[in-house]
Formats: C-alpha cells, structure tokens, sequence
C-alpha cells in the first residue's frame, strides 16, 4: 500500500551528525589536519545519502534536502549569497571550505564554551576574527550572526541548495529543498553601521533568492520549503510589509515552483493574517506550541492552500499519543480534501535525538515513552496513514502508542505524591526571606566580617586533562571508587590551598567532580534519565545530550554536602556552596510535557532547596545557587515574559529563601543585558549577584542602578573567555568604571565566570592580578 499519494508526509529537517556524531568527528579530524576536506566532504555525502535513504524507506514523502549542513544552516545562507565580512580576505566567487569555517570559528579555531554548550552567546572574545554566534529563537542550537554592511551587495555563489537535490536525485529520491528565507535571514542579521536595519537589503537580496528558485525549478524541483520561523515573532508593520514584498516577488520567480513557507516555534498571532495573505502554495503551523491555529487558519486561509501540520513535537523528545492528536484534528479537517494537508513535526527534527533505538541502558518503562527522530518519522506515517485511509490502516501502531501513553500517564515513576503533595503545599512564607535584604546585609557583615570589595570566583577551576582523563578512567571502570576520589580531594585541596595562598577572600571548592552544572545535579535527582546517544546540536560540532525530566521530580540525598565539606574544612575562610538553580537545570533539560514547565521548575527548585537546607546546616554561611540559563528561558513574544519572569523567579525564591538570614546567598548569571529584566533580577532577592561585564567596559551596570537594584554585585573583570591574562591596571580600570554606577558597599570582585575552560597558566596570574588590583583599591579608600 502506498501512501504518498494521499496525505504526504514532511520531516522538514533532520539531525545532521550521524547515530555516532560521524559528523563531529569528521570535522575535528579537517580541522586538526589529520584528515582532508575530501574525507570530510565524502562523509557529509553519506551522512545525507542514509538520512535520504531511511526517510524513504519510512514512507516520507517530502524529503528535505539541503537541511544538512557542515556548520550552521545560517552560516550556509550568508556564504550562498555572498555575505562574507571583509576580514575574511574572501576574493569573491564561491566562498572557500577554509573561509567557511574561519567565519563560524576564527582562524585559531579554539573553542570555549561558558561552562556549559548550552549557553546563549557561546565566548567569542579568543576567536578574534570569528563571526558572533547566538541561539537560534528559543531552542539552544546557536546560528552564526550574519555581519552585513549598508552597501552589503549579495550574489548567487553557491549552488548548495541545487546540489544537494541534484544528489539526492542521482540517488533516486526526490527531495523538497530547505532554505532559510529572506526576511527571517535578515532579521536575525547584525549590522556594524549604527542604526541601519539589515531588513532594508531584502530589494538588494531578493534577486539572488529569485535566481536560486529559477535554479532549482530547473534542476527537476516542484517544490521548495522556505523556512521563515520570524513569523512567530513580534513583527512590526515594516517587516509584515516585508513579507508580504519578499513573498510577491518570489511567487513569481518560478511560477511552477511551489512554496511551502514553514512557520515554527510558536503561534502566528498578529501576523497570521498577513501568511495567509501570501500569494503561497503552503504554509506550515507548529500545531504543537500552537493547536488552536489549526481551526483559525483552516478557518481564514484559501482553500487552495495546502497546511502543512506540525503535529509532532519537534522540540522534545515524547512519543506521541497519536489517536488522541487524530480525534483533535478530525473534527476540523473531517470536510478538507486530502490534498489540502500535509503531516509534519512541528518544526526541523535537528533540536532531538536521532535514534532512540541506540539507547540499550534507559529504564524500559521511560524508553517506552519516548521518540527521537527516528520514531517520530514512523509516528508521521501512521498519522498520515490513519488520515487518509481510515484507522484501521493502522491500528496496531495507534493501539500501540495510546497503551504507552496510558501506562505513562498513569505510572508510579511519573507521579510521587509525596512530591505532588508538597507542591500543593507551597504557600508564600517558603517564598521569602526572614528579614528583607538592608536587615540580613547587615547581620551578614557582622557574621562574615568581609573587607571592603571582596574578591571570589565563580566556582569551577580549570578542567585539566589530568581532571578528565580520571573521570573518564572512572567511568570505563579503570580507576576504583577510592582511587578517584583520592585524586578528586587531591585537586579540591590544592585548589583551596592556591587560594589562599594568593589571598581570595572567599573560596570556592574547584568543581572538579562535575562533568557538566546540569548533568552532575541531574544524576542525583530523581524523575531524570540521561541518555547514551541522545546527542543534539549545539553548535557546529557541539553536540549536548540533554537530560530528560520525565517525572516528579526529588531528591533523595543530599549532592554537594560532602564535597563542600571537605573542602571548607581546610580553610578558616567562607568556601562557598555551589548549585545550579531550578530554572537552569529546566532550560538546559528536555521538558515533560505532561504538566507546565512552571510546575516541573517548582519541583526541581524543591529539591534544591533541600540542598540548601542542609548545606546550611552542615555549617556553609554562603551558598550560590547558579542560574546561567535563566535568561534563556524567556518566551519569543514579549507579552509571554512576565509570566516566564514570574515563575522563574518564584522557583529561585523557593530554592534560596529557606535559609537564616546570616547565610548569604549569591546567584550567577553568565550575561549582563539585564536592561529589560532588572525589575525580575531584583526580585529574585540573591544577597550577591555575580554577572558578566569585562567585555561591556561596565556599561551594561547601568542597569543596576541603586534604586533598582540594592543588593550586592559582583561585575566580572576578568574575561574568561579569553587565554589572555589581564594587567592590573586593567582591572583596577574595569573596578573603578564599576564604582561610578555602583556604590563600593555594593561590590564584590570576580572573573566573568567559571574558569574550568581555562589553564592553570592563565588562571594563576589573572586571579593574582585581581586580587592585587583589589589591594590597591584597598590601600586607597
Ligand atoms: N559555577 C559554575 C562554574 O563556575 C557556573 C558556570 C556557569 O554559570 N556557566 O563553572
Ligand atoms: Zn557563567
């Protein structure tokens, strides 16, 4: 029986690296010299000829092509039409394999995260000349930032879109190209020039997409998908214009070819008049994040507009219960003819895993809940086939998914009633420090006995290969339990001692038992699961494996107690507590979906508050509770952040609020745009907040101004994204730009962050620097 000549079935976009990150490999191997571009080349061609060949073979039949990428998907576009900054020395014509990566990662190459692959601008400063990189809307896949100039021109300089169908054809299969489209590009691309609006290229760049469209209908093309996620942002009249400009031009590049212009990540809202309004073959509706569109769209949009469904959460990793999303949408398209829909994801599968059938070491019962890529492929074909042939096309596989959605629904490992109890027990007292902050300061001064600026770090010291290599060793089972961690209080010991010795006023232990701030928290909690193969793009050849929150959420023992102590009974002066906050751990996890993302933070900011509870009472006076990605978590429209801001930092308050007002609590945060969220930050009611600054010269402080901002902060002087060790005069510049927004009872001292990406060698003076810069300052107040 075939299906693709009914309701046709789209997978947008899948996992570039290969079920063993051939990918990842390929590159690091070109990338050190060890293997050449054409072996690279060669395995990017396999890669796409098997994901091709399995999605066939599945019965899918608009098959992406040109999803695949080396890099990044945005990067691909900014060298297709030619938009390569100058200090590339690129010559013109097609942009070279060594160009290419020099703009996604600088010439040098080396690459350093922030503590974490999931941050959200991933450091820079040491690659000089690559390109910026943030996170692409809301999901932690990072894309190159386009530089256009305001005399940017723009050409057609690679035909990758048309060969990549071209191979996929050779093959036999014919494809459904991917690009990414003009407006969402430009919108996302930054400008050197002061006040110029990228957006005002799009009559300049439209020619390039034009020819490009030609090309492909030439090349055998019927169909292209444009991809245009903008749309689900706040628009204003300008860009909706743009749209409606872009779209009217390009409908008439080739007039046979059609379009299928791919929205994902949220609802359209205001803007879903003017899609529709789109002279378009298709449009795709994430049904997921949005399900009400379905009718509205259905409702509004020509008849002759094919809606592509974004069924399938492309965004998570739960298997589907697929007769529940059939009685969802058959009322709606029960009259439509079969050739007005199309089945999808709700978006590119590159944000899941590829293959759950890799993972041999899951709980069977949560294995069972689950779909990656791979799965959720055969989920479309079902849907698909169950629509236009009836259910009991497929009734083996819809029985099948709705018995494991019941059995989830219903399982012990989902629901703790102990944890559900507490939650329904929260009440604002658990929200709330004892004493407001002026009170608590002033208690804490006399208990802590502080001198003026104190100076700490952030709480990882460098991850050495030596740190590594035992905890691998470990891991493989080489080095016993003992031996690790004899090595392990070796490190923290010498970490505390150097600390010390150099005069750092308040210590921290080093780190040096965590693999990652999530994972290592995520381990010790229950209601996770981590995954063997469970690989997702970060950047380039970045891959994190997220942990899955899968249910109620506790902690059955305490997870830094004893290393804290042990580390804080080797000195006199405070060592800090160190934890990664509740909205953190959420952002960086894969999310059940069976209840609200504020309802599974709550139960994780529980359990952390347990941490802080008995961290407090083995004796800690100051505790930090990390929360990197909080800024990460706010919503795509701006009239979604207050409720985001609300939760998130009731879930901070919950975590750090159980404590004597004599125990200080610090927070970290790995940015400083705090302009827009201040009023939040306040709220959250740390003691001390540390935030990154170095590279700003102190200007972004001018959102913590006194009146909006009272308690106390530490504004990093050091960047630690960068080998380069800074002068004293330097920081002592940097402190002194601090104390013009800043009053000096407000300030502590600290690098940008934590320093486990760095070496000993640059670590060692460029704490010794600050510190000595800190004396000083000392010597002159
Ligand atoms: N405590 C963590 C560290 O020092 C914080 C890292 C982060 O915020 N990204 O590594
Ligand atoms: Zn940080």
């Amino acid at each position: 029986m075939t299906i693709s000549q009914q309701i046709p079935v789209a997978t947008l976009g899948m996992p570039r690296m290969g079920r063993r990150r051939e990918l990842k490999f390929a590159l690091e191997s070109y990338w050190s010299g060890k293997s050449s571009a054409a072996d690279l080349l060669a395995t990017a061609k396999a890669l796409r000829a098997a994901n091709w060949r399995e999605q066939h073979d599945c019965g899918v039949s608009k098959i992406p092509s040109n999803d695949f990428s080396l890099y990044d998907h945005v990067l691909d576009t900014a060298a297709m039409v030619g938009a390569v900054p100058s200090r590339y020395a690129w010559k013109g014509g097609e942009v070279p394999l060594d160009i290419y990566f020099a703009m996604a990662r600088g010439k040098q190459g080396e690459t350093a995260g922030c503590g974490h692959a999931g941050h959200e601008h991933v450091a820079q400063g040491h690659r000089s000349t690559a390109m910026e990189m943030t996170k692409w809307f809301d999901t932690n896949y990072h894309y190159i930032v386009p530089e256009l100039t305001d005399d940017q021109t723009f050409a057609l300089l690679s035909m990758k879109p048309v060969d990549h169908f071209l191979e996929a054809k050779a093959l036999g299969i014919h494809t459904r190209p991917v690009i990414l489209g003009p407006v969402t590009f430009l919108k996302l691309a930054k400008s050197p020039a002061e006040g110029f609006n990228p957006i005002a290229l799009l009559p300049r760049l439209l020619p390039v997409y034009e020819e490009l469209l030609r090309r492909l209908k030439l090349s055998g093309a019927d169909w292209v998908q444009i991809d245009e996620p903008a749309l689900v942002l706040d628009l204003n009249p300008n860009e909706r214009a743009a749209f409606e400009f872009t779209y009217g031009q390009l409908s008439k590049a080739a007039p046979e070819l059609k379009i299928m212009l791919a929205t994902y990540f949220g609802p359209l809202e205001d803007n879903l008049e003017t899609a529709i309004s789109l002279p378009l073959a298709g449009l795709h509706l994430d049904l997921v994040r949005a399900p009400e569109q379905l009718e509205t769209v259905g409702r509004l949009a020509p008849k002759d507009l094919v809606l592509s469904l974004g069924l399938i959460d492309g965004r998570n990793v739960w298997r589907a219960n697929l007769p529940a999303i059939l009685d969802r949408i058959k009322p709606i398209v029960a009259g439509w003819p079969l050739d007005r829909v199309e089945i999808a994801p709700s978006c590119s599968m590159l944000h899941v895993p590829i293959d759950l059938g890799m993972e041999t070491a899951l709980d069977v019962d949560v294995s069972s809940w689950l779909a990656f890529a791979a799965q959720k492929t055969e989920e479309l074909v079902v849907l698909a086939q169950a629509l236009s042939e009836g259910r009991q096309a497929a009734v083996g596989a819809l029985k099948a998914s709705a018995e494991a959605a019941a059995a989830r629904a219903m399982s012990t490992k989902v629901h703790d009633p102990l944890v559900e109890g507490r939650i329904a027990s929260i009440d604002g007292g658990m929200k709330q420090r004892k004493s407001a902050f002026a009170e608590r300061s002033k208690v804490q001064a006399g208990t802590l006995g502080l001198p003026p600026f104190p100076t700490t770090t952030i709480g990882s010291f460098p991850q050495t290969p030596e740190v590594r290599k035992a905890r691998s060793a470990h891991a493989k089972g080489e080095l016993s339990y003992v031996d690790y961690e004899t090595f392990l209080k070796k490190e923290t010991e010498a970490a505390i001692r150097w600390q010390e010795e150099i005069g750092l006023d308040v210590l921290v232990h080093g780190e040096f038992e965590r693999n990652d701030m999530v994972q290592h928290f995520g381990e010790q909690l229950s209601g996770l699961a981590f995954t063997q193969h469970g690989w997702v793009q970060s950047y380039g050849s970045r891959y994190v494996r997220p942990p899955i929150i899968f249910g109620d959420v506790s902690r059955p023992n305490p997870m830094t107690v004893r290393w804290w102590q042990f580390a804080q009974s080797l000195t006199e002066k405070p060592v800090k507590g160190m934890l990664t906050g509740p909205a953190t751990i959420l952002n960086w996890s894969f999310v059940r979906d069976d209840v609200s993302r504020a309802e599974a933070c709550r139960q994780i900011a529980l359990a952390i508050r347990d941490e802080v509870a008995d961290l407090e009472r083995a004796g800690a006076r100051m505790i930090q509770i990390d929360e990197a990605a909080f800024r990460e978590g706010l919503p795509l429209r701006k009239s979604d952040w207050k409720v985001y801001l609300d939760w998130a930092v009731e879930c901070f308050r919950l975590a750090s609020t159980g404590v004597e007002d004599a125990t200080q609590i610090h927070t970290h945060m790995c940015y400083s745009e705090f302009n827009e969220i201040i009023d939040a930050i306040a709220e959250m009611d740390a003691d001390v907040i540390s935030i990154e600054t170095s590279r700003s010269k102190m200007e972004l402080l001018d959102a913590f101004k006194s009146s909006k901002y009272p308690n106390e902060i530490g504004p990093g002087v050091y960047d630690i994204h960068s080998p380069r060790v800074p002068e004293v005069g330097e920081i002592s510049d940097l402190v002194m730009l601090a104390r013009e927004r800043l009053s000096d009872g407000q300030l502590w001292v600290n690098p940008d962050c934590g320093l486990k990406t760095r070496k000993w060698e640059e670590v060692r003076p460029a704490l010794m620097n600050m510190v000595a810069a800190v004396c000083a300052l000392r010597k002159k107040v």
